[in-house]
């Protein structure tokens, strides 16, 4: 099998800020997986957060060539190899996981949500993202996300609550809070009492994600439930935060793929949590793999490609607000041009 790594720009519609950081474009990288008749697709959407970029992606995928086997149906013992070999680079062991899915689903010649045995009729709604910005432009982002019946709001600005009262003037729709750690205890126990008046759907990664003390506290404290995201990773993050929080928001470009995203819903099922699948920036190449995962979760903010003017591929559509999976063998994307 032969591996092709390209970086892609994408540009941002609007630049994005949340608690800690603000864009205007995101750098991403392509990689396809041919068997010499069919290729796979997979994409890597480095986070600087988890100490990534486009760089560090190129250089783990340079090694990949030699722990590929020669079968791509062997997706078990290959992700062992990538977690083994290159444990400090999920996104590129993501890239690679998604275009072996890909591969193998064409090769049977069927969908992913059939390759994977999940049923494409229990897609959940996705929520769209509004980030953190001005009164008026948040006005304009709530008009914009018209179609989509839940919200995820961007908090941990020194304007939370304005921000609030703003989208509520606007719309009924329902509110998915996300703080990306950006709050104290003392801020999150404030703020999950003043977001009750709110009709707030949960609250997400309130504290930074170690602080899971902090966390029990929160959850005492709201009437809503308490998701986290930075404070998980991989399955094995899951046990010690099972009596911290309500539920887990996982991503691809955090776990390594498809094949671990398995491994760390049913570690969260076993452990009585709500399971969500979340995105970065990203093209509808790692939406759309995430997207063939959501019929076994609760919740969908798989929304990074509708923030993006240059995507070059379709895959996932959305349908009043609810996610519809390709048909078409493997991940089921189309190149635009
Ligand atoms: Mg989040």
């Amino acid at each position: 099998m032969q591996c092709h790594a390209k970086t892609i720009r994408l540009d941002l519609i609007h630049p994005f800020r949340i608690s800690r950081e603000v864009s205007t474009y995101k750098e991403n990288v392509l990689l396809s997986i041919t068997d010499g008749e069919k290729t796979g697709l997979g994409e890597a959407a480095p986070s600087a957060y988890y100490g990534e970029n486009a760089t560090a992606v190129h250089d783990a995928l340079a090694r990949v060539p030699s722990l590929l086997g020669k079968n791509p149906f062997d997706l078990e013992d290959t992700g062992r190899r990538l977690q083994t070999h290159l444990p400090e680079c999920a996104s590129a062991r993501a890239a690679v996981d998604i275009a072996l899915h890909d591969l193998a689903a064409q090769r049977l010649g069927i969908p992913l949500y059939q390759f994977l045995g999940l049923n494409p009729d229990r897609t959940p709604t996705t929520s769209f993202t509004i980030a953190i910005d001005k009164p008026d432009k948040i006005r304009q982002k709530v008009h914009e996300a018209a179609e989509y019946p839940a919200l995820k709001v961007k908090l941990g600005s020194e304007h939370d609550l304005e921000i609030m009262r703003t989208i509520r003037e606007e719309s009924d729709a329902k509110i998915r809070v996300d703080a990306n750690a950006g709050w104290s205890v003392e801020q999150a126990i404030y703020m999950v009492q003043a977001l009750a008046e709110f009709d707030v759907e949960f609250v997400e990664q309130p504290l930074p994600p170690d602080d899971l003390d902090g966390l029990r506290q929160v959850r005492a404290a709201a009437s809503m439930p308490i998701m986290v995201d930075e404070s998980v990773l991989m399955a094995a993050d899951v046990p010690r935060l099972a009596d911290c929080v309500d539920g887990v928001n996982l991503k691809l470009m955090k776990c390594g793929g498809l094949r671990e995203a398995l491994r760390l819903i049913h570690t969260a099922r076993a452990h009585g949590l709500m399971v969500m699948i979340g995105c970065m920036i990203e093209t509808s190449v790692a939406i759309t793999a995430a997207a063939h995962l959501t019929p076994l979760v609760d919740y969908a903010d798989l929304d990074g490609h509708l923030l993006i003017a240059n995507d070059p591929y379709t895959g996932v559509t959305v349908q009043n607000g609810r996610l519809i999976l390709p048909e078409a063998p493997g991940l089921g994307i189309k190149n635009i041009v």
